[in-house]
């Protein structure tokens, strides 16, 4: 399908400032959409003020009219312009985590265009650890309202390259900066309410937040309704992350079980005449007899799992292999934000051993 011209430019996060950064941002403020890095994934960024603009976010992504945006800031100042309640347990961890994977949600100030809250009282607001995106934002001039830079429900984008399979000819311009550093989205704290709720896990976790604040309560998994009976996280209730293939995740609490249930599945589905792609840490993928085998990195480094999950859920959906079957990891730390993502992509295909 032919649709816009969708420019791709290159900028080094070592000199940000050079190049066509300022191009990048003139199209912004204009009301053009731009995908660009950010420590997590890359995003699809708006001009905030712009409710045009941010529509045409919903419409790139065919995402759905109810899930809110994230609106990301280069200078903490810029949180008072988008919320008139920024409370004393917020500026503590916006100075303890910022610019890092931690987006707040705080009651939003009247003037946001209902787009980008899907029309709820609050705003969730984040201010990225990235030379590029920063420099982006004091480019555009304004705040920018990027979900991820993906196709709504495949996984979440962390390079240049999986932006543009999802997206050339729907936007603007990607602006390429190299593979994500955390690789899963943020960290989505509630502190509208007491305690506060981690409303999505991400590259801060729960000890990091607690250090700071004390008790945080931790929204349970996948579309769980809140007491009211609705989300409190809207994003929370749809299919994410999910590859064309099925993915089945296999985990317990001794990798060595894992591999044996993994390589009995490998068996099944080969006399099946199914083919399987494996999502393996380095301690098991060489004992796996699969023809396609994605190594995410060692249980000892948790974050280098995260920063390879999607690449690799990506990389193995292009081998077109009928089913992806994933390894477990303890769920604690960063483990938390790597098991909400294997547990999405699976629906609810996941085996305990
Ligand atoms: P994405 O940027 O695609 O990773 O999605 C943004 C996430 O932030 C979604 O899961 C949203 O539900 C969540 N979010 C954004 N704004 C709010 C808000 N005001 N209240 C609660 N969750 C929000
Ligand atoms: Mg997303």
């Amino acid at each position: 399908m032919k649709g816009k011209e969708t420019k791709y430019i290159k900028i080094d996060p070592a000199d940000p400032s050079k190049g066509a950064i300022s191009e990048a941002g003139t199209i912004l403020r204009n009301g053009g959409l731009v995908a660009f890095p950010t420590e997590t994934v890359y995003g699809l960024g708006a001009n905030v003020t712009n409710s045009e603009a941010v529509a045409a976010i919903f419409k790139a992504k065919g995402r759905p009219a109810d899930n809110p945006l994230i609106v990301h800031i280069s200078d903490v100042s810029q949180v008072y312009d988008l919320s008139d309640d920024v409370t004393v347990p917020a500026q503590r961890v916006m100075e303890a985590f910022w610019p890092g994977p931690l987006t707040v949600v705080l009651s939003k100030k009247p003037g946001i265009p209902d787009g980008v809250t899907a029309g709820l009282s609050t705003v969730a607001v984040r201010m990225p650890d990235h030379p590029v995106a920063l420099e982006l934002i004091k480019a555009a001039g304004v705040p920018l309202a990027a979900p991820s830079a993906n196709t709504s429900g495949k996984p979440s984008p962390t390079t240049a390259q999986h932006v543009l399979q999802d997206l050339t000819g729907k936007i603007d311009m990607v602006v390429d900066g190299g593979a994500c550093r955390v690789g899963l989205e943020s960290t989505v704290l509630d502190l509208t309410s007491e305690p506060p709720v981690i409303l999505r896990p991400g590259g801060v976790t729960r000890d990091d937040i607690e250090g700071i604040l004390g008790r945080v309560e931790m929204e349970n998994s996948a579309g769980d309704k809140g007491s009211l009976g609705t989300p409190r996280s809207p994003g929370m209730k749809y299919t994410h992350y999910s590859p064309r293939a099925d993915v089945v995740v296999v985990t317990g609490e001794d990798y060595t079980v894992i591999f044996e249930k993994v390589a009995e599945l490998i068996a099944d589905y080969r006399a099946k005449n199914q083919k399987a792609g494996v999502l393996a840490s380095t301690e098991t993928a060489r004992g796996y007899c699969s023809d396609e085998v994605f190594t995410v990195g060692s249980r000892a480094r948790l974050e280098t799992v995260a920063q390879n999950l999607f690449y690799g859920l990506r990389y193995l959906d292009e081998e077109d292999v009928d089913v992806i079957i994933a390894e477990g990891y303890p769920e604690s730390g960063i483990g938390i934000a790597i098991m909400n993502r294997l547990k999405k992509a699976a629906g609810n295909k996941v085996i305990y051993i």
